[in-house]
């Protein structure tokens, strides 16, 4: 190709002819065109090349763009997954909570106690639960489900915050509760004394001397001299010795207005102001003071007054 200006520079249309020459027999071809088409042409050729730059650094900016905004996208969806797990692990606490309050209240009902403050009681979380699913199941709904998820989810913490102390109480004071029938239980003569027959009860008898008619206050246990005698329930010994009629005699006090008594003792194993527990030896059966034949006279006083000790013997021994 060969081009060449038309007239030399001097004249106003100044042309230009395009000549193709092909190598061999054919014919060259020739274009002529005029100065201004040129200016055009390169003035035309310029704002494509601006264009076609400016186009590509615009859609380097986009991918660039395109690009921070996928990783937006995902950030986002992490956070939110970090959301539903934050309050998947809430409703948990909470139910966890609820679980402990309910273990709490059938421990009262087991034990006969008035149930726990219902103030304390949490809600089961079951409307949080099917919104966390919900914002997970439904994508359009998404973001309003998840600021509900995160509503609830704050509400939620809210009613768990309130709710420990409350249930702390509430097992501080089942503690209490149950350390003291524990100790009130401790203090119940449930034990028997020492193992036979009994040959007199409790009430009204002919008395073995004389025949007339008096109040026994105990029950007599028939049982060889020499057998061990055991204390009906844990206490402080209160009399450890000779004591009129009972000859020599144990009176153990156990607390909660419980008493009890071992007369007619052969030897006595204790001292006053020792403290005994359940089945602890305290002495020998034998025939001291008011008695006819070797037996265990066991008295169980409630308030100082005696009652019958069948109510608190167990039936098999
Ligand atoms: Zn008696």
């Amino acid at each position: 190709m060969h081009l060449k200006p038309k007239g030399s520079g001097s004249g106003l249309r100044q042309e230009f002819t395009i000549m193709i020459i092909p190598h061999g027999q054919d014919e060259p071809y020739a274009f002529r065109l005029s100065q201004r088409w040129v200016q055009w042409a390169g003035i035309a050729l310029i704002v494509l090349l601006i264009s076609s730059i400016s186009l590509v650094y615009s859609l380097r900016q986009t991918k660039l763009q395109l690009a921070a905004y996928h990783g937006l996208l995902a950030e986002n969806r992490q956070q939110q997954e970090h959301i539903l797990f934050l309050a998947r692990q809430t409703t948990e606490l909470q139910e966890q909570l609820a679980e402990i309050q309910a273990l709490d209240n059938s421990i009262r009902t087991m034990m006969r106690l008035a149930p726990a403050s219902a103030t304390a009681a949490v809600t089961r979380p079951t409307e949080s639960v099917s919104a966390a699913r919900d914002a997970r199941l439904s994508l359009v709904s998404r973001g309003t489900s998840l600021a509900a998820t995160i509503l609830r989810t704050q509400q939620n913490i809210e009613e768990i915050k309130e709710a420990i102390p409350e249930t702390e109480d509430s097992l501080q004071d089942l503690e209490r509760k149950v350390e003291l029938q524990r100790r009130r239980e401790a203090a119940t003569p449930a034990l028997w004394p020492t193992s036979g027959n009994v040959t007199s009860g409790f009430g009204r008898r002919r008395s073995p001397f004389g025949g007339a008619w008096e109040h026994h206050e105990g029950v007599d246990i028939a049982v060889p001299r020499g057998t061990p005698v055991f204390a009906a329930a844990g206490g402080v010994v209160r009399v450890a010795g000779w004591n009129g009629g009972y000859g020599n005699a144990v009176f153990i006090d156990h607390g909660f207005g419980m008493s009890t008594v071992y007369a007619h003792l052969h030897r006595i194993s204790v001292r006053v102001g020792q403290q005994v527990t359940t089945g602890q030896q305290i002495g020998l059966v034998g025939s001291t003071g008011r008695s006819t034949a070797p037996h265990l006279h066991y008295e169980v006083r409630v308030n100082g007054q005696a009652v019958n000790p069948m109510r608190f013997l167990p039936q098999n021994r």
